[in-house]
């Protein structure tokens, strides 16, 4: 089950569950939109992967054991461990190449 980290990893701002501020790279690392559209440019500067839409979670159980009480976001809190001058490096060398090339 992909885990709803609870804040943008590069400004710290908050991304509820129910945000449509937040994006993720396939290992579940999350930025805001913000961020995307200043520096990041659509690359994870965890891993290199695009960053797309996170799907919001449903607040109601419309299905029995659904529904964001049964399942929870996570609640720890991370950032990314790479400094300005690393993430914008790797956006520079990888935002003009497809995701699928990567
Ligand atoms: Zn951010
Ligand atoms: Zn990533």
């Amino acid at each position: 089950m992909l885990v709803l980290w609870p804040n943008c990893q590069l400004c710290g701002c908050d991304l509820p569950p129910d945000s449509g501020e937040a994006l993720i790279c396939s290992m579940e690392c999350t930025y805001c939109r913000s961020c995307n559209a200043a520096t990041l440019h659509d690359v994870c500067p965890n891993c290199g992967g695009n960053l797309e839409s996170r799907p919001i979670r449903p607040k109601l159980e419309y299905r029995p054991g659904e529904g964001l009480a049964h399942n929870p976001a996570g609640t720890q809190r991370k950032m990314t461990r790479y400094s300005a001058e690393e993430i914008i490096g790797l956006s520079a060398r990888l935002s003009g190449i497809a995701p699928k090339d990567r």
